[in-house]
């Protein structure tokens, strides 16, 4: 089965919207073994919406559209379809009292435009929205030719998308097709080059798998992508292949797919008992807000500091007043200081601090921008490394956080360095 995404709307061609509909529905299709042949987007224009359907409906025959579904004047994604598939719309008393219900659920009066969401066109399938209030709708002509279209707003796309949308294709593709399924093996700590470098000939692709160099702040990421075979043997390839790749980088390598290196920590801590505090200046916080995202952290995650000033580093974690006017605040003492400073006063065996020059200014030839210092404690030993971090502010504050959490979880695994 082969389809076109259209995704609709002014905010996208200006830019101020980013597309991430069209992502996530191309990546849903791919693992359901539908292709997305083709890509656009359309302003909210009534005749750039109806050519582009058009289109498509010629050349491929089956189409995806996602916003313009709304109450508003610039929504007119419905009506325009309708038209192009010569469709009248009526008012559906059903759906009519779907919207009402919602809103009555909410305590505000319905909108009098609000009554354009229960316009549904003749012959027109309905796709019930669970997440909001305009319903989707599946048209289709007479020579099989159809149009489905979502919301725009990507939390109701999704959930309209797997609920209503995937079932219908799924029964189209038939039985056991063939799909596209992808496994991300996630490293952190090591460059590309010098992780392709070990890798060796798993590098070039893996059991015909081939792999993708992903780098971002949180490390490289190494994807693999079976396209040709269909979801039980696929899976079963990319989890030897995931395997092989695992124990080409045993180091480096701290999860797979989604998996947030913080999650990893919180496990490990869990896994042994131990709890964790922070002491951060440069992150501001951020290694306890990736921490606290995470469901469940409250039992290992005892809290920590935001030592943004040297005042506070003193005052709250008892680094030496002498050390920071004499040395300044970012060196290899300080960071060990304001973990076992953190550790201490609070009683938890794994501590983390961070202390660093995150720019734009504030650097010197001595301590450039992006100059980190970390340190990470782990039952007595107390570990600290200097970095300097690439980037520009907020990529700085995140590969310090990565680097930190990763000196922790090395420590919990027992790893030399
Ligand atoms: P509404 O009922 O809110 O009017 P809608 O179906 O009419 O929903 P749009 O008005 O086109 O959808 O878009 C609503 C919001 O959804 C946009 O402001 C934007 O934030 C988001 N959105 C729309 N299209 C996309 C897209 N392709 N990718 C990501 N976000 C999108
Ligand atoms: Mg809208």
């Amino acid at each position: 089965v082969q389809i076109e995404l259209l995704t609709i709307g002014d905010e996208l061609l200006l830019g101020f919207t980013i597309d991430t509909n069209g992502a996530y529905i191309a990546r849903a299709l791919a693992a359901l073994g539908v292709a997305v042949v083709r890509r656009g987007t359309v302003g909210d224009g009534a005749d750039e919406i109806a050519t582009a359907v058009r289109e498509a409906l010629d050349r491929t025959g089956a189409v995806i559209t996602t916003g313009g579904l709304g109450p508003t004047a610039d929504d007119r994604t419905r009506d325009v379809i309708a038209g192009v598939f010569g469709r009248k719309l009526h008012r559906d008393d059903a759906i009519f009292a779907q919207v009402e219900a919602r809103f009555r659920k909410l305590g505000v009066p319905m909108p009098p435009s609000n009554v354009n969401q229960a316009m549904i066109p003749e012959g027109a399938r309905v796709l019930t929205n669970r997440h909001g209030t305009a319903p989707g709708l599946w048209l289709e002509d007479e020579r099989g030719r159809w149009c489905a279209m979502l919301p725009g707003i990507p939390r109701e796309m999704r959930g309209m998308l797997k609920e209503e949308l995937l079932p219908i294709l799924a029964g189209m593709v038939g039985a056991d097709p063939t799909v596209v399924l992808s496994r991300t093996v996630r490293t952190t700590g090591i460059g590309e080059s010098a992780l392709a470098e070990m890798l060796g000939d798993l590098a070039k692709g893996v059991d015909g798998l081939p792999l993708a160099f992903l780098p971002a702040w949180p490390g490289v990421d190494l994807r693999l992508t079976s396209a040709e075979r269909r979801a039980p043997s696929a899976e079963a390839c990319l989890t030897a292949a995931a395997a092989k790749l695992r124990a080409a980088a045993p180091r480096y390598v701290y999860g797979e797919d989604d998996t947030d290196l913080a999650g990893v920590v919180l496990d490990l801590c869990r896994e042994q008992k131990m709890r964790i505090v922070t002491a951060e200046s440069a992150t501001g916080g951020l290694i306890g807000a990736r921490l606290t995202a995470i469901p469940g952290s409250s039992d290992v995650f005892l809290g920590g500091t935001i030592a943004y000033t040297n005042f506070v580093k003193n005052r709250e974690l008892g680094v030496s007043a002498e050390l920071l006017r004499d040395r300044g605040a970012v060196n290899e003492e300080v960071a060990r200081a304001m973990v076992e400073g953190a550790c201490g006063r609070f009683g938890a065996e794994v501590g983390m601090s961070i202390t660093g020059v995150a720019g734009p200014d504030g650097g010197t030839p001595e301590t450039p921008v992006g100059t980190i210092w970390l340190a990470a404690r782990v039952a007595g030993e107390t570990r600290a490394a200097g970095k300097v971090f690439v980037g520009d502010r907020e990529e700085i504050r995140l590969r310090a956080s990565q680097a930190a959490l990763d000196m922790v979880r090395r420590m919990l695994t027992r790893q030399i360095t």
